[in-house]
């Protein structure tokens, strides 16, 4: 998203008069969406994931307080900044919502100057964490996923394939001879190579779920839900011949003149997903096996 790009506010209100009215202070400069009810604001927020919602607190049915409860509760809209509307102007009133995890308070009646102010603010803290978010999961040197961004979507996928019902494949890549590179091209010149793999793993992934990150050192996983092994060879193998194609000079190498890759796959489905450090190990030794066997080559299940 950029610097400029609208942001979401989700209004949640029982009474007419006040969503309007709030509407009608914040819909010039940001995108508004409507909730009358705790109910419907839940439904809203899991389906708009908005940068902020304004909640009121005295609702029928469902309260303030229980809507914050359940927002915080659901893994999907815990970060989402929510700010107390209120009649209640006791302290004890506020510093329970706070407590309970609100951004801030505004009481009621508003005052237009006062509602804007801390709306922008809540929002350009909201831009700031989610920018501080995704650079905390970019490596530097590759500009792709790091280490702790797979560790989060690998965890996530297992669970969501083993609910799906759909098998699910990891490949390691290893560097060939990376070693050798270094100390015949210089540490500078092997950075540049490690950021030119990991652009054809970044621009070689043609499905949205697939993943690419850096894993460590010279090596990659990639990350491919709702594959089989024959789908997941089948990818693998289509990058690891791109990475060859680059042709990186690499005289030191002895499995080609140029920097190429060997790649361990493991396929793992229901039961297995349970335990996702297996299917890491199983990858690992099909990896060892692809450097054993000579290296730039791909494992799967058949060899
Ligand atoms: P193999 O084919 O068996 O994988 O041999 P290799 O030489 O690639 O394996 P080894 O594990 O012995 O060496 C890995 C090398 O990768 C050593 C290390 O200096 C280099 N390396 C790891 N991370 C980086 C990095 O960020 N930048 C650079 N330039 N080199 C790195
Ligand atoms: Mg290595
Ligand atoms: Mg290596």
């Amino acid at each position: 998203m950029s610097e400029t790009s609208p942001q979401k506010i989700l209004i949640v209100d029982d009474a007419p008069i006040n969503r309007k009215v709030l509407g009608e202070l914040l819909k010039n400069e940001h995108m508004v969406i409507m909730a009358k009810s705790g109910e419907q604001g839940l439904e809203k927020a899991i389906q708009h994931i908005p940068d902020l919602i304004l909640l009121d607190v005295m609702m029928p049915d469902m309260d303030g307080y229980e809507v914050l409860q359940r927002l915080k509760a659901n893994p999907a809209t815990m970060g989402i900044a929510v700010i107390f509307i209120t009649g209640l102007d006791r302290p004890e009133d506020e510093a329970r919502g706070l407590e309970m995890g609100a951004s801030d308070y505004i009481t009621k009646p508003f005052h237009a100057t006062v509602v804007r102010a801390r709306v922008a603010l809540h929002l350009r803290l909201a831009r700031q964490h989610r920018l501080l978010e995704s650079l905390a999961n970019i490596d530097a040197l590759t500009e792709i996923p790091n280490r702790r961004q797979f560790d989060q979507t690998f965890a996530y996928e297992c669970r969501r394939c083993a609910r799906a019902g759909c098998a699910l494949s990891i490949a390691l890549l290893d560097v060939d001879f990376f070693k050798q590179y270094n100390d015949c091209y210089g540490h500078a010149m092997g950075d540049r190579a490690l950021h030119s793999v990991a652009s054809v793993l970044r621009y070689g992934l043609g499905r949205g779920g697939d993943m690419g990150a850096r894993y460590g050192g010279e090596e990659f996983v990639l990350v491919m839900p709702d594959t089989d092994n024959i789908g997941a060879i089948m990818l693998a193998d289509k990058l690891r011949y791109d990475i060859e194609l680059l042709a990186l000079p690499h005289k030191k190498s002895r499995a080609a003149g140029v920097i190429t890759v060997s790649i361990g796959i493991a396929t793992a489905q229901g039961e297995q997903l349970s335990f996702p450090e297996n299917i890491l190990k199983l990858a690992d030794e099909r990896l060892y096996q692809a450097k054993a066997g000579g290296r730039n080559r791909v494992c799967g299940e058949d060899e």
